[in-house]
């Protein structure tokens, strides 16, 4: 199954996305975190990458248009994927389109998490995540961990991502009312949007999801 997901940041994408992902057993592909992986691993796109994602814009789309083929032509994601985070405009989402179509396939569904603004501003401000790996995601107070600032999961460092401060999260959501946001009606033409409210705890924004999935 291809899967996109989208909803603003906060949402709870990256949560539901390794949920779904391992229910699906297809692999999650975030964009945010493999530009995070390449930031902390010092590479080339990593530091062209690193102002950009600190002041909540998008990266160029050549850029990562290129970083999504890759990961998406790597052997675990021939049988499927879940797209968190990407495509994030219009030009992604035909880029995507674009490439699955000279592969002959198509995505089966994008599923929409619908969370209201000063939900998601709550989410964001509380959100710690794991210098080990991002997928582990917590929050101080709707999910926190079992010891103050230590992954659960790896033992690994939490910390909270520089552009999840205040004023970076008013611009990313301006960017993505703008941006990200149009993509959602270009999926509808295509008949493949589900929305959900993603406006209650972790496992029952799961079951919707599963609820609403072909
Ligand atoms: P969130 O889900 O909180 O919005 P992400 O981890 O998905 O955050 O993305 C973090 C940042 O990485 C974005 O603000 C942007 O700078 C960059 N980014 C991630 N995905 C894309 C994309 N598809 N196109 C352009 N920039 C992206
Ligand atoms: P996104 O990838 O859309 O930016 P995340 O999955 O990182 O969002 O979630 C943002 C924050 O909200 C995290 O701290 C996460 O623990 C928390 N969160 C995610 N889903 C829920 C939920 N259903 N209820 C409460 N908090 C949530």
């Amino acid at each position: 199954m291809r899967i996109v997901l989208v909803g603003p940041p906060g949402a709870g994408k990256g949560t539901q996305a390794a949920l779904l992902a391992e229910q699906l057993s297809i692999p999650h592909i975030s964009t945010g975190n493999l530009f995070r992986a390449n930031i902390s691993e010092g590479t080339e796109l990593g530091r062209r990458v690193e102002s950009i994602l600190r002041e909540g814009g998008l990266v160029p789309d050549e850029l990562t248009i290129a970083m999504a083929a890759e990961r998406m032509a790597q052997e675990d994601a021939q049988g499927g994927f879940l797209l968190d985070g990407f495509p994030r405009n219009i030009g992604q989402a035909k880029a995507l389109d674009a490439s699955l179509a000279e592969a002959g396939q198509k995505l089966d569904a994008v599923l929409d998490l619908e969370v209201p603004e000063d939900e998601v501003v709550k989410r964001i401000a509380g959100r710690r995540m794991c210098r080990r790996d991002s997928a582990h995601v917590f929050h101080v107070e709707y999910n926190p961990p079992r010891r103050e600032g230590v992954c659960d999961v790896c033992g690994g460092e939490l910390y909270q991502r520089d552009d999840d401060r205040a004023e970076t999260v008013r611009k990313r959501l301006a960017v993505y009312h703008e941006e990200t946001e149009p993509i959602i009606d270009y999926y509808r033409a295509q008949g493949l949007v589900s929305t959900i409210s993603a406006l209650a705890p972790v496992p029952e924004v799961t079951r919707r999801a599963l609820a609403v999935l072909p």
